[in-house]
C-alpha cells in the first residue's frame, strides 16, 4: 500500500498513513535490526533443492559393499573432526590409506581453521572438512573410500540433502564425490559414536583442536552460516525484550518475571474454577470492591470491613473478615507472609535467576479465596 504510484487514486489517502512508527515493531524488523551491521554477500545461499531428485544420494555403513572385486586401489579411510574453542571453529582430517597387497598403510593428516564462532558451528565444520579432505584426493582410482565421523547431523544430512545450512558444503562434496566416481572410487560415509574408541577419528579430534587453538586466524573466508547468524541475531533480540513502562502496570506488581513457562506451569492443573480465580487475582480484575468501583459497577471501594480499599492485598493478607479462612496459608510459609509476589505464584525482584513459583502457596491461596466465596458472583 505504502508503494502505490502516483497516478493511484488511493495514493493521497495512503500517503498520509504513517509509515514508520516506533512501537510494536515486527519481530521480522526487529531481526532485521539485530542484523543490519552484516555483510549479505558473506552469507551462504540456500536453494530450495540441494541435488535434483534423480541423483544417487551417498551410502551409509556400508553393510551392502561387499568388500570383494575390483579395488585394487586399496581401502581410504578419512576421518574428520570438527573444534569449536575460543570462539573459533575449525577442523582436522586424518587419512590412512591402505594399498593392496599388504604393504604398510601410509598416514597423513592435516588441521584447518575455518572461521570466527559467530560465523560458523561445530556441524559446518565438519562439512567443510569432507569437502576440504575429498578434494585433496584427485588422480585416486578403483579406491574404497570410507568417510568417518562422530557428527550424526552431518551424516544424516549427508544422506538426505534438503533446504538447509551448510548446503554449499554438501553440494561441494557431492561433486567431489561424483568425480571420484568416474574414476572407479566407490564411497560410503560412517557415523561412529564417540563412545566408540577410534584411533583414526582420535587423530582427527588432535588435528582439530589443533586449529582452533588461541590467535589462529583462518586464511580463506568461508561463507557464513545462516544458521549461526540468525541464532545469534535471535538470541539479541530476546535479551533486550520487555514490556514497555506503561503495560501491566499491576501484573507486575504480582509477577516480575515475563509471563513464560512458569505461568503455564501455574494454570496447567487448574480447574476452570480455580483457574478463574487465579486469573482474578494476578489481574487484579477481581470481584472486588477496589476493582469494582473503577468500572462504575459498585458504589464505594471501601471494603465490608470498613477498614481500607478492598484491594487484592487487603482480600489475601489484612481484611479481618477472613481471619479464619487464612490458617492453610500461614502455615506454608514463615518468611513471605503478606508477600503477594510468594503467594500467586510471581517472581519478585529479589528472586535470583533459579527462581521457581511455589505451587503449594498457589493453591493454598486459591483454596482460600475460594473458601471465602468473595469472589463468586452474587
Ligand atoms: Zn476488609
Amino acid at each position: 500500500m505504502h508503494t502505490l504510484p502516483v497516478t493511484n487514486p488511493l495514493r493521497r489517502s495512503t500517503a498520509q498513513i504513517k509509515k514508520f512508527r516506533r512501537y510494536h515493531r515486527s519481530p521480522l524488523y526487529q531481526v532485521a535490526d539485530a542484523l543490519k551491521s552484516i555483510e549479505m554477500e558473506t552469507l551462504e545461499t540456500i536453494n530450495p533443492f540441494t541435488l535434483a531428485p534423480w541423483e544417487e544420494r551417498v551410502q551409509g555403513d556400508g553393510q551392502d559393499l561387499p568388500e570383494t572385486q575390483t579395488e585394487t586401489g586399496g581401502v581410504m579411510r578419512i576421518a574428520v573432526s570438527s573444534s569449536a574453542r575460543n570462539e573459533m571453529v575449525g577442523f582436522g582430517v586424518a587419512i590412512e590409506k591402505q594399498p593392496p597387497r599388504y604393504r604398510k598403510p601410509r598416514l597423513k593428516t592435516f588441521s584447518v581453521p575455518l572461521g570466527a564462532r559467530t560465523e560458523q558451528n561445530p556441524y559446518s565444520g565438519e562439512l567443510a572438512a569432507m569437502a576440504h579432505s575429498l578434494n585433496t584426493l584427485r588422480g585416486l582410482k578403483r579406491c574404497r573410500v570410507m568417510l568417518l565421523t562422530s557428527n550424526k547431523a552431518a551424516t544424516l544430512t549427508l544422506k538426505n540433502p534438503r533446504q538447509q545450512s551448510g548446503q554449499e558444503h554438501i553440494c561441494q562434496i557431492y561433486k567431489l564425490m561424483q568425480r571420484l566416481r568416474r574414476h572407479e572410487n566407490r564411497m560410503d560415509i560412517r557415523w561412529i559414536p564417540t563412545s566408540e574408541k577410534n584411533q583414526l577419528l582420535g587423530l582427527a579430534k588432535e588435528q582439530a583442536r589443533d586449529a582452533t587453538q588461541e590467535d589462529t586466524i583462518p586464511q580463506a573466508q568461508a561463507p557464513r552460516m545462516k544458521s549461526t547468524t540468525l541464532n545469534i541475531a535471535r538470541s539479541q533480540v530476546a535479551a533486550g525484550q520487555c514490556l514497555p513502562e506503561n503495560v501491566g502496570r499491576y501484573s507486575k506488581r504480582v509477577d516480575a518475571a515475563l509471563p513464560g513457562k512458569h505461568t503455564r506451569k501455574l494454570y496447567d492443573r487448574l480447574s476452570w474454577k480455580e483457574a478463574s480465580v487465579l486469573a482474578q487475582l494476578r489481574t487484579g480484575m477481581a470481584r472486588l470492591n477496589g476493582y469494582l468501583y473503577r468500572i462504575n459497577v459498585a458504589e464505594t471501594e471501601q471494603c465490608a470491613c470498613g477498614q481500607a480499599r478492598e484491594t487484592v492485598e487487603h482480600f489475601l493478607f489484612r481484611c479481618q473478615k477472613w481471619t479464619t479462612h487464612r490458617t492453610e496459608m500461614l502455615q506454608c510459609t514463615h518468611t513471605h507472609r503478606g508477600n503477594i509476589f510468594f503467594f500467586l505464584g510471581g517472581k519478585s525482584p529479589l528472586d535470583g535467576q533459579n527462581w521457581k513459583p511455589n505451587l503449594e502457596a498457589v493453591r493454598a491461596t486459591i483454596r482460600f479465596a475460594i473458601a471465602t466465596g468473595r469472589l463468586d458472583a452474587t
